[in-house]
């Protein structure tokens, strides 16, 4: 007998899906269990295994500390042995300022999980409450119907042929390079001006260790307690100082720069194993896209991206996954263009006192400021969060319906057309 090679592959459960999502970690895994709790019927694709990490620090602020603390998310990450910081200091040249987390707030104070954690315990969360996550399985394309409405996604694994499940609405949370970004033709409505160049390692930290940044002119650093009594220890240079010196050798380059931040955070990244790994980012410009169409929306970083500098975007991701779960529950066009009307005004304020510090034109006397503006904006984004009501389901309708918006002009050359307009 024959055997059918998707039986081999992990396989959705076949039928259609009220939402497909392609990626699995913050914002996909978040999206998912959002609208899994909410009842719908939700396939979400990594190519990825489960519980991997990916190149990515994981300081956590506030937003994101405060929608992990809404989803009921806080304890298991701290139960998972994520270190509480409580406190945060700012390196300003040889002058430290250091700011108490928990003060004013009711959460207890701020977390760095590797994303090791963080993502594996989003995933559990979305398949607690129905959704079906697949892992180690690649989206290669996207089908349309002749109207040019995204019907679906054409899954694939090496070596295999390749299946197409239909959804109402599939969402890139695929990251900077977007496969469904490109399928879609998703265009930039904004682009950054600069990016910076971040090399990162682990040592071993002392329990109780607060966030520290620091600032000279034209280098920056960072010290990240996390899981495993271990701190991410950064340096971040302008992406034209790393081509200049840090991409061939960064190990040595690294070092150089966080000695000449401060010599307590060298020797602190000296305390690491000698055959330790760093994982280098050569840095991206930021860029804000139109976040959804006929049959699809973007969410995290295949929407939004700004500088990691100032490490915001995890919180960008959990934020967006949970206006755009709102979107989609709703369903009406309105609902969509409220959710992008909320995620630029806010994007923009991100993106640009994110880039005013990422640019590196600064000095010591005037990136306090930068900070403060960057801080305000982020009170702002709490404030708002925390007035928001959970996703839910406006009415029960026998079948979900998708997004309004069909009527659009046909959108992704590179999306197959499904010629029947029938759905697979
Ligand atoms: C060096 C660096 C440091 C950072 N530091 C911080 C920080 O300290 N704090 C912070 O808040 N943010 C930080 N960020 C930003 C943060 O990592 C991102 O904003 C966040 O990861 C976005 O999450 P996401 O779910 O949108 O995308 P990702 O985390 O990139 O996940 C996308 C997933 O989609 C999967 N995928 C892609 N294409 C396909 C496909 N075709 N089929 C199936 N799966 C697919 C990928 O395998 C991946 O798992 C940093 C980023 C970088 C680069």
């Amino acid at each position: 007998m024959a055997i059918n090679p998707i039986s081999l592959m992990a396989s959705p459960r076949r039928g259609h899906y009220d939402a497909i999502i392609v990626g699995a970690r913050c914002a996909g895994a978040a999206t998912a269990m959002l609208l899994a709790r909410a009842g719908l019927k939700v396939l979400a694709i990594d190519r990825k295994p489960y519980g991997s990490d990916t190149l990515s620090t994981h300081a956590l602020m506030r937003p994101a500390v405060l929608q992990l603390w809404r989803w009921g998310l806080l304890e298991p990450l701290l139960e998972a042995g994520t270190p509480l910081i409580e406190t945060t200091t700012f390196h300003y040249g040889d002058d430290e300022i250091t700011i108490p987390l928990a003060s004013g707030s009711e959460l207890p104070g701020l977390i760095a999980p590797r994303r090791t954690v963080l993502d594996r315990i989003l995933v559990d969360s979305a398949r607690k409450a129905g959704a079906e996550i697949l892992h180690e399985v690649a989206v290669g394309d996207l089908f349309a119907d002749t109207r040019g409405r995204v019907r679906g996604v054409e899954i694939r694994a090496a070596g295999r042929a390749s299946l197409r499940v239909s959804a109402d609405i599939v969402v890139g949370a695929d990251g900077i390079g977007s496969l469904v970004a490109k399928c879609v033709d998703a265009q930039p409505l904004r682009r950054g001006a600069v990016s910076a160049a971040h090399v990162y390692g682990y040592a071993p930290a002392e329990p109780g260790a607060g966030y520290h940044w620091y600032f000279r002119d034209g280098i920056a650093g960072s010290f990240i307690p996390t899981n495993d009594g271990l701190a991410c220890i950064v340096a971040s240079v302008p992406t034209g100082l790393f081509d200049q010196r840090l991409r061939l050798g960064h190990a040595r380059a690294r070092m150089d720069v966080l000695e000449v931040l401060s010599p307590a955070l060298a020797a602190q990244a000296a305390r690491a194993p000698k055959d330790a790994r760093l994982q280098a980012f050569r840095g991206v410009p930021g860029y804000i896209r139109q976040p959804y169409g006929p049959g699809w929306a973007l969410v995290g970083d295949a929407g939004f991206f700004r500088d990691p500098i100032t490490s915001h975007g995890i919180s960008d991701a959990l934020r967006d996954a949970e206006g755009l779960a709102r979107a989609i529950l709703d369903g009406s066009e309105a609902a969509f263009a409220a959710w992008q009307q909320q995620r630029d005004l806010i994007a923009n304020q991100i993106l640009d006192t994110t880039d005013a510090i990422a640019g590196f034109d600064w000095t010591l006397d005037d990136i306090g400021e930068r900070h403060r503006r960057f801080s305000a904006v982020l009170k702002a984004e709490v404030q708002a969060l925390a007035g928001q009501p959970m996703p839910v389901r406006a009415s029960k309708p026998e079948t979900y319906r998708a997004p309004a918006n069909q009527d659009r002009p046909p959108v992704g050359a590179k999306i197959s057309r499904n010629r029947t307009g029938a759905r697979p």
